[in-house]
């Protein structure tokens, strides 16, 4: 099979391992945006979309995602918490992401708001999500959107 993930799995593929167990593996991104990165993959090969997962194997990604999120925010200096993203439109071997969120230890220990000042407004997936908020939006529109959403 011509999945990256599965190379790095049978080992065809140079990698940088921070956990393991018999199930999953999760290393260094090659490509981090911000230091220690870390992709978490099941070893067996499955289709990139989270949700389609079996409840089984979503439970227990997670769970391993968790240990290896909770060894990174203990490893990195002035990280707090460590956020999970899925997407799943760079390689189709699901994964959680994991990005330690540098200058949150403060925040993490003594709860305190830190808000982002970017100003975008997404009409489709331009290839990352981002969890900013943007401008406030009427409440009767919400209503509806919800009403639809619970409906459909
Ligand atoms: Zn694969």
């Amino acid at each position: 099979m011509n999945c990256i993930f599965c190379k790095m799995v049978n080992k065809e593929i140079e990698h940088h391992i921070v956990a393991e167990d018999e199930k999953f593996l999760a290393f260094l991104s090659l490509y981090p945006n911000t230091r220690g990165v870390t992709v978490v993959i099941p070893k067996q090969h499955f289709s990139s979309y989270a949700f389609d997962l079996d409840d089984s194997v979503l439970c227990d990604l997670i769970k391993f995602t968790k240990q290896v999120a909770k060894k990174l925010d203990h490893y990195f200096d002035d990280v707090g918490r460590t956020a999970m993203v899925f997407e799943g439109f760079g390689v189709d071997h699901v994964h959680a992401k994991l990005f330690p969120m540098y200058g949150t230890a403060k925040a993490q220990e003594h709860w305190q708001c830190i808000k982002s000042s970017v100003d975008h407004y997404f009409e489709q997936y331009e290839g990352y999500i981002s969890s900013h908020d943007y401008k406030q939006v009427d409440h009767i529109d919400l209503a509806n959107l919800a009403r639809h959403i619970r409906e459909n």
